[in-house]
């Protein structure tokens, strides 16, 4: 356990949003995320009181499957409302895990800070056996006063682990180590509310990023479509019609399609619809120009990102360009 600090402890912006780290188990087999309040989360962990001051805000009481634009919006704002508090060390952000990853990766890109923004869920409900969410709150709030955690990007603590949000994805339904940063090495440990920092994250975030969210217009439509063998032309030309600006086809092996999808995509690349090849595989870098010629059908490649991201940073990017070359940049830089 951390030592209490001297003086007076850092603040701290604790935003919560549901999903099972507030999830109640019912009677029977299931439970149901997002059934307590924030206040009974930080109540269940007295030791918090050791670490930070806690102020706290329930942004949204939903599991994470549900996340919206809507709500994405309000936890960006609401983020970088916190850290124009020069008395705000960092925000908290306790997140389903389902999609914690999009919602760590979008916040990467749009929010405007180097104070640390850490999100953290569980795996087993507030009230089960040996929940996982009282260390996981203890550890993110660790990693949010520490200073080394600035200029780091968003975060994800789960599990004792730090990891950075472009990298880290949900990898098991079911299991507590569901996290990886397979790609890359971890941002760090969180042993106990110990952090230990590893290696600078590798691309553009938060305070060097160039996406701002438009204020009136909705995020353009962008669907994920995946791939596999026998695939047909149905599911890209009826995205396409159902007005999605962007596709990421989550693509077989090398973000590879079959002859009568790829033309799909080419057909709908001519009409000016973006289309970013990604990888169904979890690991692997997309190149341009391997076994599909990118430059001939203004295609673009994932690169790392796999299809849940590449989806979060086309949308952003599409709000910006809708050359395929200048996305393609994109993709390369974030
Ligand atoms: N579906 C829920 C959610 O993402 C449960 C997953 C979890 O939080 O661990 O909110």
């Amino acid at each position: 356990m951390p030592r209490p600090l001297a003086g007076p402890l850092p603040r701290i912006r604790l935003l919560a949003t549901g999903g099972t780290i507030a999830g109640a188990q019912t009677a029977g087999r299931g439970y149901r995320a997002a059934a307590l309040s924030i206040e009974a989360l930080v109540a269940a962990v007295p030791q918090l009181a050791i670490l930070a001051q806690i102020e706290v805000e329930q942004v949204a009481k939903l599991g994470s499957q549900d996340m919206t634009e809507a709500v994405w919006r309000k936890l960006a704002a609401r983020a970088q409302a916190a850290v124009a508090d020069p008395a705000i060390a960092g925000v908290v952000i306790t997140h389903g895990t389902d999609t914690m990853e999009e919602t760590a990766y979008f916040l990467s890109l749009v929010a405007r800070t180097e104070n640390p923004v850490v999100l953290d869920g569980a795996m087993r409900p507030a009230n089960a056996m040996s929940a996982d969410g009282p260390m996981n709150l203890f550890n993110a709030i660790a990693v949010a006063i520490t200073p080394a955690a600035r200029s780091r990007g968003v975060l994800v603590v789960a599990n004792d682990e730090i990891h950075f949000a472009r990298e880290v994805t949900k990898t098991n339904t079911t299991q507590l180590g569901t996290f990886h940063s397979g790609q890359r090495v971890l941002a760090g440990l969180a042993n106990a509310g110990r952090p230990h920092f590893y290696a600078p994250p590798v691309r553009r975030h938060t305070a060097a990023s160039e996406f701002t969210l438009p204020a009136r217009t909705a995020l353009p439509r962008v669907d994920i479509i995946f791939a596999h063998a026998g695939m047909d032309r149905a599911l890209i030309e009826a995205a396409v019609a159902a007005g999605a600006r962007g596709l990421v086809i989550a693509g077989v092996g090398d973000g590879n399609l079959g002859a009568p999808a790829l033309a799909a995509c080419a057909a709908a690349a001519k009409k000016g619809v973006a289309v970013v090849r990604s990888s169904r595989t979890g690991g692997g870098v997309v190149e341009r120009n391997i076994e599909i010629d990118d430059d001939r059908l203004g295609f673009i490649a994932a690169d790392e990102l796999n299809p849940e991201k590449a989806r979060v940073l086309l949308t952003l990017g599409l709000t910006r360009t809708r050359d395929p070359r200048a996305l393609q940049e994109f993709f390369l830089a974030y």
